[in-house]
């Protein structure tokens, strides 16, 4: 996606080889009118897939999803990392190890969201090695839910993730996907 890898190019900040900081566009501060953009690319790629839901993780992947669940018309559910009072029923859980933060943290998702007849669309802002990506596949599979498709905003395919997904048959689509983030230069595929 043009627009995306623009702003990568003009607002990312490469951090070290493996990170990435977006905190301009997206991780932060968010730019709404390329979140729509977003929205209605992941939206055209799955026009045929059947989705009923979408399923994400706080908070970045929120943004995205919103604009992506308008487009489609169907609602989303964000994953979510601390227990809440207000969630008391049983929860689906998943736990995440997290490559920014290097901390393991359950997710947790209500059962009364999801059901056996949703196919779900999986949104996230990055995929790095796939743990947050295959902590809500189990989650959704525990609601005995269909994983229709994976979309990810930006893919470093450098790292394990894209590989292993494949590897297990689910349809990813990334918009942006970098090939290396080596001497502080983003260089996409
Ligand atoms: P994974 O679970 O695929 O290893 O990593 C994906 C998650 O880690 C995303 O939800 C994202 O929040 C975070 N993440 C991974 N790599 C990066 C990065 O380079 N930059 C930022 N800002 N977040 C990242």
């Amino acid at each position: 996606m043009q627009a995306l890898q623009q702003k990568i190019r003009e607002e990312g900040i490469v951090l070290s080889d493996q990170v990435l900081k977006v905190d301009a566009f997206l991780n932060h501060q968010i730019d709404p009118a390329l979140m729509q953009l977003i929205g209605d690319e992941f939206a055209r790629l799955f026009a045929d897939a059947g989705i009923t839901k979408i399923v994400t993780i706080e908070a970045s992947g929120i943004a995205p999803a919103v604009m992506t669940g308008l487009r489609l018309g169907v609602p989303v559910i964000f994953a979510r990392k601390h227990q809440s009072l207000t969630l008391t029923e049983n929860l689906l859980t998943a736990s995440v190890y997290s490559f920014t933060k290097q901390t393991e943290n359950t997710v947790a998702i209500s059962p009364r969201h999801l059901s056996s007849s949703d196919r779900v669309l999986v949104i996230d802002d990055f995929l790095a090695n796939g743990k947050a990506s295959q902590a809500l596949i189990s989650i959704i599979k525990q609601a005995g839910a269909t994983v229709a498709g994976i979309g990810i905003v930006i893919e470093k395919s450098f790292q394990g993730g894209r590989a292993e997904l494949d590897s297990q048959g689910y349809r990813v689509e990334s918009l942006a996907r970098v090939k290396s983030l080596e001497g502080g230069v983003v260089s996409f595929i």
